[in-house]
């Protein structure tokens, strides 16, 4: 007998119109005190605990002939009674959530991630196992195809069959889709890199794939090489409004408007497209970034529960820093574009007030029950460790940029950690990143990061910017739907004036929700949740509430009324100037000749520097 892995998975999506898969999990020989298997609470690179388990419909076992007895022990976890001979465990998983999380299953596709289908074998987790991934019964499904970076046992290239993995963890790290979707192909780095779009589309696939390969090219001159890998994939799925990405170790998920798609004929780099390439660019420089240069308390990952970190700022904030970067380096946007788009994230982290009452080292420990499970007060109570993360990581480059005359930059730092582990698959340690940038740079950050991690001050980004010929420049919002990132072109003489709240964007109805720090809105008591539907008598809707505030003066107060849940209730609301929290970036037309090439360098990469 050949040596054969003793864990063999086989999923057929048995119900699609169901949406359920159905799993068989065969242990040739398992443990003789009885086999205990799991499902992971969480899915890595989503920090929050989902409970996949709880999508699981029915699980039974079975030895040869005989049914065994099987024990539920937990919330996910199942102690199959002790058997003489293989075990096998079959149960039905319910497949009906379209994100990248998660798992889907229709007459129209079918998507999983591990985490959603395959029981850990405990005490097994380590070693190889097979997947069969079968063909859905019937017609209407001879022509669907597989595509996943799951290396193949005997499957053909996009056909169904055999896959193997070294262990769990590579199992569930594999996303996989089926059904008929369209594929483009392209090299970087020496490995095919497939782009699989599912979902109704008119996408110009040939022009995406010389995008991609652009951005995945900076990427891999950034840290060097790419890691050793078969082929890459990026699986993005297409629907009418959605957005999202989860990062894996060699390939991506990517969920998108199909509006965020390039079309045929059309040239330039629209809003649209630009959102896309940067998603692309986020997600591929995780397959460094997190996916092998991992926090410490990520090695390995513990699926049962929440894993705590104060790090996710250097593992989400950097490569947000780097993803958009990423596109002015590959010359993908321009320098304007790119400055408007930090403009934007400027103006995201200026416009919560919780940025000064939150650290990123804690917004990063407390990923699993804060930055995950937002509610109405999260402007006012928390900050997001990717966009400030992406602001640190901007004055940390600034900063050693400027301190070492040019010599030294954050993409050094970058590579270090690679080098030292992310090649090695060694943790990294709290602390480590703070060290390894001193060590790198001959500089002493200590005060920086103290400041910057694990304080609640503005970052000093405008003396960084300026040194590079970019001013930064502070104007209240023109209006609500204003993200910053340009100038007003708002033609009205005085600020806007605003409640300080935040529309819920559903309907006609001014539904608040979100109330906001500093506004009259909060200091009268208007709640979120509460439905404006008068202003001094006159009824007002999301359409026309912030024209009508406009016919009033700065200091004005306002009669509101609103309904809380079914109760009319009265509001002195007094009018306030928006403030100052949007941002936008110039380009200095007089810079010196030093400054344009620092500039030039930041920008365009270590390749213009010369
Ligand atoms: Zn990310």
């Amino acid at each position: 007998m050949t040596e054969f892995p003793s864990v063999r998975y086989k999923i057929v999506p048995s119900d699609p119109a169901a949406h359920l898969f159905r799993v068989t999990c065969v242990i040739v020989d398992p443990d003789p005190t009885g086999q205990v298997v799991s499902l992971p609470a969480w899915i890595p690179g989503s920090y929050m605990i989902r409970d996949f388990a709880k999508n699981v419909v029915w699980l039974r076992a079975r030895c040869g002939d005989s049914e065994v007895v099987v024990d539920k022990v937990d919330k996910q976890t199942w102690r199959c009674a002790s058997c003489d001979g293989g075990l096998v465990i079959e149960y039905e998983v319910y497949a009906w959530d379209l994100s990248v999380r998660a798992a889907h299953l229709d007459q129209t596709h079918g998507y999983f991630n591990g985490t959603s289908l395959f029981v850990r074998v405990q005490g097994r987790d380590q070693e190889p196992c097979l997947l069969e991934i079968r063909q859905p019964a019937g017609d209407q499904y001879r022509r669907w195809r597989v595509a996943t970076a799951l290396p193949a046992a005997g499957a053909e290239p996009y056909g169904f069959g055999t896959y193997a993995a070294a262990d769990y963890d590579e199992l569930i790290d594999h996303p996989v889709e089926m059904g008929e979707f369209s594929l483009a192909t392209f090299e970087a780095g020496g490995v095919p890199h497939d782009i699989v779009v599912t979902g109704r589309h008119r996408a110009d696939l040939e022009r995406m794939c010389r995008d991609f390969k652009n951005v995945c090219a900076q990427h891999i001159a950034l840290f060097g090489d790419l890691p050793p890998m078969q082929r890459y994939v990026f699986l993005i799925m297409a629907v009418g409004e959605g957005y999202g990405g989860l990062e894996h170790r060699a390939s991506c998920s990517l969920l998108c408007s199909r509006n965020n798609l390039p079309r045929v004929g059309r040239a330039g780099v629209s809003d649209d497209y630009r959102e896309l390439l940067g998603l692309v660019s986020h997600e591929y420089f995780h397959t460094w970034n997190v996916k092998r240069i991992k926090p410490a308390a990520f090695v390995p990952y513990d699926l049962d529960r929440e894993n705590y970190t104060r790090q996710l700022w250097a593992f989400e904030g950097v490569t947000s820093y780097y993803d958009d970067l990423g596109l002015a380096r590959a010359g993908l946007i321009e320098a304007k574009s790119y400055l408007e788009l930090l403009g934007q994230t400027i103006t995201r982290v200026q416009r919560g007030s919780g940025r000064l009452k939150q650290s990123i080292a804690d917004s990063s420990f407390d990923a699993w029950t804060k930055f995950y499970k937002q509610d109405e007060n999260a402007p006012n109570a928390i900050v997001s460790y990717y966009t400030k993360g992406a602001l640190v990581a901007l004055a940390l480059d600034l900063t050693i940029r400027r301190d070492t005359g040019g010599n030294k930059s954050l993409d050094d730092v970058m590579r270090a950690l690679w080098h030292r582990y992310g090649k090695s698959g060694r943790g990294v340690p709290e602390g480590a990143i703070e060290q390894l940038a001193d060590e790198v740079t001959g500089l002493h950050l200590a005060s920086f990061f103290d400041r910057a991690l694990r304080g609640t001050d503005d970052l000093d980004l405008t003396p960084l910017l300026s040194e590079l010929g970019v001013e930064l420049r502070l104007r209240p919002a023109d209006s609500a739907k204003d993200k910053g990132g340009r100038p007003s072109d708002s033609k009205r003489e005085r600020p806007l004036l605003v409640l300080g709240v935040r529309l819920n964007g559903v309907g006609d109805r001014a539904q608040l929700a979100q109330v906001l720090d500093g506004g009259g809105a909060q200091a009268a008591g208007l709640a979120a949740g509460d439905a404006v539907i008068a202003i001094d008598g006159i009824r007002v809707d999301a359409k026309n509430l912030e024209a009508m505030l406009q016919t009033y003066e700065a200091g004005d107060c306002v009669r509101v009324h609103a309904f809380r849940r079914d109760e009319l209730l009265e509001f002195e609301v007094e009018l306030r100037a928006a403030p100052a929290d949007t941002c936008f970036l110039e380009l200095s037309p007089e810079v010196s000749a030093e400054a344009r090439q620092r500039q030039a360098s930041w920008l365009e990469g270590d390749a213009a520097a010369g």
